[in-house]
């Protein structure tokens, strides 16, 4: 993503209009990340220090970044191999993740620097969709589907109803959580004498992966980051 064009930008929060802050770039009044830039079409990155006259401007400029996990990385910046790895080019100051994926889980990891934002997508009484893609050992039943809609209860914690699914094999089913608990989803198979040997989280809220290739990372789309807020 190219940021936000710097002229916009300044006349957003409210400096002048676009021609009152074109010329107080010209005069070479402010500064990207340090330096002075006098082209009032220059692209500002996401998370960029911005300074008019010496003088820090405190930026609500939050960005957030999509990862297609791959399995065999930590949600984690000091345990390795860490997914911050794969942020390589991104600006990951300030980038925290949205909920964690276990080492061997793939799929969508969302990051990013707004802790509201974050909090509203992680905490239970948002209830936020993540729907999964789970393998397992053995097939799941339609038991399995009724304890996980009426609330399963995991070590005396009743758990929001959860939606399970599946089409011809129920080796390989979908799991709906409007939750997010440490290794729910393995837990939960565990309880009914199951076992995961393979999970994927295919989205998150009004989140997917798209056409996005493991181990990638892309910045969300105007779309999706106005489906969030
Ligand atoms: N549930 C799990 O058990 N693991 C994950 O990584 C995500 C959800």
């Amino acid at each position: 993503m190219r940021g936000e064009r710097l002229d916009k930008l300044l006349a957003r929060l409210g400096l002048g209009s676009r021609k009152e802050v074109a010329r107080l770039v010209r005069s070479g009044q402010v500064q990207v990340e340090g330096q002075v830039v006098r082209d009032p079409a220059f692209h500002v990155p996401p998370g960029a220090r911005l300074e008019v006259d010496g003088e820090l401007l405190v930026l609500r400029c939050h960005h957030h970044i999509l990862l297609h996990k791959p399995a065999g990385y930590v949600t984690s910046r000091r345990e390795g191999p860490s997914v911050y790895a794969l942020l390589e080019g991104f600006p990951t100051r300030d980038l925290s993740p949205v909920g964690r994926l276990d080492k061997d889980t793939e799929g969508l990891l969302l990051f990013t620097t707004d802790g509201e934002l974050l909090h509203r997508l992680t905490h239970p009484r948002h209830k936020v969709e993540k729907r999964y893609l789970v393998h397992l050992e053995r097939p799941a039943t339609r038991e399995d589907q009724e304890a996980f809609r009426e609330g399963l209860v995991l070590e005396g914690t009743r758990l929001l109803p959860a939606e399970l699914s599946w089409d011809q094999d129920p080796t390989r089913v979908e799991l709906v959580l409007r939750e997010g608990r440490f290794h729910q989803v393995k837990r939960m198979f565990q309880a009914r004498g199951n076992r995961v040997l393979y999970l994927k989280r295919l989205s998150l809220g009004p989140l997917t992966l798209g056409d996005l290739p493991v181990g990638q990372a892309r910045y969300l789309s105007q779309e999706e980051e106005e489906a969030l807020y």
